[in-house]
């Protein structure tokens, strides 16, 4: 993923002069225009109206981006609704996926961080830093960010792909999976592939990053190239998984996702003679 260069993480000026992009969100969706758009006009009266807390996430583009959660009850500005983050996913471009992810993580935090996990105190936001601090025991609770590792295995010309028994379509996708505490990515690489099907792997490349809002990962993606081992499914995670083609994939994941960039990247070093590749 090539992220998004003009994103300014600053902290909240006292005053929002020039454009402002509103990240609104009601049971856990976000709000858009009739247009598919982010609302810019009057949202800030309505949500001033609203009595809710505005989290400031930076400037991008020149313009300040605020979130907000309106309450359960709230009624709905006209001519907005609410969309799930996932359906934007291939309709939003990447910065607006960002904010997106973004402001439902931010969001996310102050809604689960209210009191201390350590003593059971009533928190409150740092002055500052994004940090929900307990008066008591002093202890900090940040938005929580769960990494990931997603990986391309390639053989021959093919790459592994998989079904996994949470898809509730017929896609197939690259192999995935939470790193553990202690653990390097790449060391999460090895062990997922082989607890997944039983495959060693070498020759890892970082491929890129991606913030994944569902809840609050971020995924690193890697390629790597097939070692030794047949498929042996792990049967609680896996349905299905096999090497594939170009000329004969499955359903893949859409654009917009990490795993699709991985499998594009692929897709288009395998149409160049293997001496053209770019250098790595
Ligand atoms: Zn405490």
């Amino acid at each position: 993923m090539t992220g998004c260069d003009d994103f300014e993480l600053l902290p909240r000026p006292e005053r929002l002069d020039g454009d402002v992009i509103w990240l609104v969100f009601h049971q856990g969706q976000v709000l858009l225009t009739e247009q598919m758009g982010l609302p810019t006009e009057n949202i800030h009266r309505f949500c001033s109206e609203a009595s809710v807390i505005e989290h400031y996430l930076g400037k991008v583009g020149g313009a300040h981006c605020v979130t907000v959660e309106l309450p359960a009850d709230a009624n709905l500005p006209d001519g907005h609704r609410g969309y799930d983050i996932r359906q934007l996913l291939g309709i939003f471009d990447e910065r607006r996926f960002m904010l997106a992810s973004r402001a439902a993580q931010v969001l996310a935090w102050y809604r689960n961080h209210r009191f201390c996990s350590r003593c059971g105190t009533q928190t409150s936001p740092h002055i500052s830093d994004r940090a929900m601090v307990c008066s008591v025991c002093e202890y900090r609770q940040y938005p929580r960010i769960t990494p990931c590792v997603i990986m391309l295995v390639l053989r021959d010309g093919k790459a592994l792909l998989a079904h996994s028994a949470r898809f509730n379509s017929q896609m197939f996708s690259c192999l995935a999976g939470f790193m553990e505490a202690g653990e390097t990515a790449e060391q999460a690489v090895h062990r997922e592939v082989l607890e997944e099907t039983g495959i060693r792997i070498h020759n890892l490349r970082y491929h890129g990053s991606q913030s994944w809002p569902f809840p609050h990962s971020l995924m690193l993606g890697f390629s790597a190239e097939f070692l030794s081992g047949d498929i042996s499914l792990d049967d609680d995670e896996l349905t299905a998984a096999d090497w594939f083609s170009p000329d004969n994939l499955p359903m893949i994941p859409p654009p917009g996702s990490i795993a699709r960039s991985l499998i594009d990247d692929w897709l288009s070093k395998e149409q160049l003679p293997e001496q053209d590749w770019p250098k790595q």
